[in-house]
């Protein structure tokens, strides 16, 4: 019986976890909260990623060990490495939790990347906005997500306004500049890596936020050949600069048809999460395959999905649960504003029939606003 350790237990290792039962699997989930929604569903070592005790206990009851958190302290990745197998490797993992490391990775490699400078002092921000020019996005390096930790900064007037918001944490977590990119779209490349090397893609996704917070992903996106082909080559590139194992997300904008990476997602992704019912093999499934080193799965489409994301509160799951293909996904957790609580995914075999059920979902839940887009993209046929 091999048991899979998760640092980290929220949805993600839930998913994980209920992906892993027909493979015969047990899991250990670490995190510092007791009631982690991956909790209902496998044991639990409560302690803080710092705390050598409780990571030693964790080690000693894993067979191998991963992520559903990125923000593990690097450290703690490294001293469980020397213990258990842990994949992704913590340089990996490192890299991808630093805004400047990730994007720098990125331009080494050649991918596009928005222009972008480290800040360090309120002097070098006023120098590196006028170098990048307005508008452009105050970011932490580090332990940033969903949008936070982030200020747009629209005319050069704002500089005093970001360095009161995020100013104090340069010298914690340090700060990045990034120039605003006036993306058509975004879109995600969700990709496995296995233990031998081989890389897999699924279709490319394309994403909507509020906020900076996922609301919808539509996949197979409507995209040409050539630019799935150049997102895939970019998310192979990293993957092998990295010797990534296991399933990551490459998150880009697409302007004037070039795609430009902003954030790597060193482990499941949400704009994965379709997945699930919309792929042969779902990126929990493969993911899973990839740190115990089975066949990785086809990652082929079934149709077309559209996932929508419940942020807050869940809503009444009978208009999804009425269609022929929908899904329902409650994480279990308490609401609370801004937190992803659950999501749903429909599945269509063609376009219009998935656009028709998004149309009775928005209506039966007054959700009208979070599937318009997603019928747009669909109409358009793009
Ligand atoms: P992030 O936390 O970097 O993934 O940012 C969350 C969301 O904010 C992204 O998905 C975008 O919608 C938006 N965003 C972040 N960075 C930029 C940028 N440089 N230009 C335009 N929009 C951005």
């Amino acid at each position: 019986m091999t048991t899979v350790g998760i640092l980290g237990g929220g949805q993600l290792a839930r998913m994980m976890a209920l992906a892993g039962a027909p493979l015969g699997l047990r899991f250990l989930v670490m995190d510092n909260v007791a009631d982690a929604c991956a909790g209902q569903f496998a044991p639990m070592v409560i302690g803080d990623y710092r705390d050598e005790t409780a990571l030693a206990e964790f080690a000693s009851r894993v067979d191998v060990a991963t992520f559903d958190f990125e923000n593990v302290p690097a450290e703690s990745a490294q001293w469980l490495s020397e213990r258990v197998s842990v994949f992704p490797n913590p340089r990996a993992l490192a890299i991808a939790q630093d805004r400047l490391a990730e994007k720098t990775l990125f331009r080494e490699l050649g991918i596009p990347v928005p222009e972008f400078a480290a800040i360090d002092t309120r002097e070098g921000l006023d120098a590196a906005i006028a170098a990048i020019g307005t508008p452009c996005i105050l970011k932490t390096r580090r332990l940033g997500y969903d949008g936070k930790g982030q200020f747009r900064i629209r005319t050069a007037d704002d500089a005093v306004a970001a360095w009161d918001a995020l100013g104090a944490q340069a010298a914690t977590v340090g700060l990045i500049l990034e120039a605003f990119v006036p993306f058509e779209r975004e879109l995600s490349v969700v990709a496995v890596r296995g233990r031998d090397g081989e890389l897999r893609t699924w279709p490319l996704t394309e994403n909507w936020h509020v906020d900076g917070v996922l609301s919808a992903s539509l996949a197979p996106a409507r995209v040409d050949a050539s630019l799935a082909a150049s997102a895939q080559a970019h998310a192979r590139a990293l993957a092998e600069s990295l010797d990534y194992v296991g399933v990551f997300a490459l998150e880009l904008f697409c302007r004037d048809g070039v795609l430009l990476a902003n954030e790597l997602a060193p482990r499941v992704h949400n704009s994965g999460h379709w997945t699930i019912e919309g792929a042969q093999t779902s990126q929990f499934q493969n993911h899973l395959r990839a740190v115990l080193g089975l066949p990785l799965g086809d990652t082929a489409a079934i149709g077309h999905a559209c996932m929508l994301n419940w942020v807050g509160s869940m809503p009444d799951p009978a208009p999804v649960l009425r269609e022929p293909g929908g899904h329902w996904h409650d994480y279990g957790k308490s609401p609370r504003d801004g937190r992803k609580v659950g999501h749903a995914t429909l599945r269509a075999d063609r376009p219009r029939d998935l656009a028709d059920a998004l149309g009775r979902v928005g209506a039966g839940l007054r959700r009208a606003d979070q599937v318009a887009p997603v019928i747009a993209a669909l109409a358009a046929g793009r």
